[in-house]
């Protein structure tokens, strides 16, 4: 299979960042490198595809304690406080509006339906931005920088203070989330939103709080943990484990076990490969 230049390009970005997939299409000949460039915790002895040069990450330096990338900003505080106005709008109009109809039932199973959704969502968009893009893509970058770099300093996440973490995600949400405050005066629909957004927002500090050590935490949250409503350090910790494909999950972390028994990224994955792939075919019958 020969590839077009800017279609190899795509393959090798996102496969190369991609360690199960990697795995997978080493039968490639013209995307191998005997002296690979090694990702950290990888066998030394596995083949690895060529970075081009344009594409490989610049070298990074670990934050160091107190590293200023780690703090809050007044920004960062500014949009975690639109944020959280956002998500509490339509958690008020939900509960006023059931108040007044007397039907609480829809609302709170909305709310509930909006906590599980939000652990799916929170895996999905975890998933993508852990595989795909760098810190150059437009609109995500920030968060694909953050979230690959976690992989390589894990422990950085708990040193990150609070809006720092959650800023990015609460901006995505404020935007997201108005135009329903805006508009929407059902309960039901309030309840949803307001829990499923609210969780999206917080999925970080949720994160966080999976690579705490029980001791420091508060107990409130290694109870919520150990009821399985906030992920768990021990599942989360099995994704910084090889092979670094399982546990996306960062809100109660209850998909997980089904997502990566059914290994619905693995299944994500290969249709955007078999999709890139088609697309490739397409262009070169194209110009021929
Ligand atoms: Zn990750
Ligand atoms: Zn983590």
């Amino acid at each position: 299979m020969s590839i077009l230049p800017q279609h190899k390009c795509y393959l090798t970005r996102s496969l190369t960042q991609a360690p199960w997939h990697r795995k997978r299409v080493i039968c490639s000949a013209t995307t191998l490198t005997p002296k690979p460039k090694l990702r950290p915790n990888q066998p030394a002895t596995e083949p690895q595809l060529v970075n081009p040069p344009n594409l490989v990450s610049p070298v990074s330096i670990p934050p160091v304690l107190n590293d200023p990338s780690l703090q809050s900003t007044w920004s960062h505080r500014s949009w975690v406080a639109t944020g959280c106005v956002t998500v509490l709008v339509p958690l008020a109009k939900a509960t006023v509006g059931a108040a007044h109809s007397h039907t609480w039932l829809e609302p709170m199973l909305a709310g509930c339906i909006g906590f599980i959704l939000a652990d799916l969502g929170s895996g999905i968009y975890h998933w993508g931005i852990d595989n795909y893009g760098d810190g150059s893509t437009p609109v995500f970058g920030n968060q694909i920088e953050a979230f690959q770099g976690h992989h390589k300093w894990p422990w950085t996440i708990t040193r990150r203070q609070f809006a720092n973490n959650l800023h990015a995600l609460a901006r995505a949400v404020a935007f997201v989330v108005l135009p329903i405050d805006l508009a929407c005066n059902d309960p039901v629909m309030n309840a949803f939103a307001g829990v499923f957004s609210g969780c999206i927002m917080f999925s970080q500090q949720f994160h966080a709080w999976a690579h705490g050590t029980k001791s420091k935490l508060p107990p409130l949250v290694v109870a919520l943990q150990d009821a399985g409503l906030l992920v768990s350090r021990s599942q989360h910790a099995a994704h910084h484990r090889e092979p670094y494909n399982s546990n996306y999950c960062i809100v109660s972390g209850v998909w997980n076990e089904f997502l990566d028994k059914n290994k619905f990224f693995e299944a994500m994955e290969m249709s955007l490969v078999f999709q890139a792939w088609g697309e490739t075919q397409i262009l070169e019958r194209a110009l021929h």
